[in-house]
């Protein structure tokens, strides 16, 4: 399977890039934010739980998100690979998917790392802001704590992968389809 992580903090276009994927090369995009949303939009438990802390640019307890990585994990059985777009954000989430996936013979195969600058990021979500229903890109000071809580909770998890020899590290800046060429360049390289 070609399973790969999409990793960036909130802003870098892991969204955009994981349709490109997607279709290049026929993978089953998992994005852990939009499965939140749907949760809050069907408002669930789970949904009513979790909105409160996205709301805040808090993340989601490990044990909620692992629970959600394993169950959607059952049902992509048979898929050729697939994109973690928002997943792992914690060390404990980077160790459980490996495990999960050691459990079903298979395993990541790289980690790609958008990296955009902290005053491009906030330019893109602020943007984003003005035109999308998520409450997270409307307000100033969330926004400045989702890249505050990618820094201190998040980014530890690219030195996991970096351990692995599987990080790669792509700029996320200039147009669409140069960075999707450097992602293809860098997944297709043996
Ligand atoms: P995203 O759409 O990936 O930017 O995620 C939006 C929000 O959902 C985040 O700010 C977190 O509150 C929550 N979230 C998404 N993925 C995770 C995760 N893997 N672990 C914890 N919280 C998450």
């Amino acid at each position: 399977m070609l399973n790969l992580v999409l990793f960036g903090p909130p802003g870098s276009g892991k969204g955009t890039q994981a349709e490109f994927l997607k279709k290049n090369y026929q993978l089953v995009h998992i994005s852990t934010g939009d499965m939140l949303r749907k949760e809050i939009q069907e408002k669930t438990e789970l949904g009513l739980a979790a909105k409160s802390l996205m709301d805040k640019g808090i993340l989601v307890s490990d044990e909620i998100m692992i629970g959600m990585i394993n169950s959607i994990l059952e049902k992509n059985n048979s898929a050729k690979g697939i994109i973690f777009d928002g997943f792992p954000r914690t060390l404990a989430q980077a160790q459980s998917l490996d495990n999960l996936l050691t459990s079903k013979n298979t395993k990541i195969y790289k980690c790609l790392m958008l990296e955009v600058s902290e005053a491009e990021l906030k330019k893109r979500l602020a943007l984003r802001g003005a035109t999308s229903s998520r409450p997270d890109d409307r307000d100033e000071k969330v926004i400045a704590n989702r890249i505050q809580v990618y820094r201190s909770q998040t980014f530890p998890v690219a030195e996991y992968y970096n351990q692995q020899q599987k990080l790669i590290k792509i700029q996320g800046e200039g147009s669409i389809a140069s960075i999707s060429a450097h992602l293809k360049t860098a997944i297709d390289k043996q």
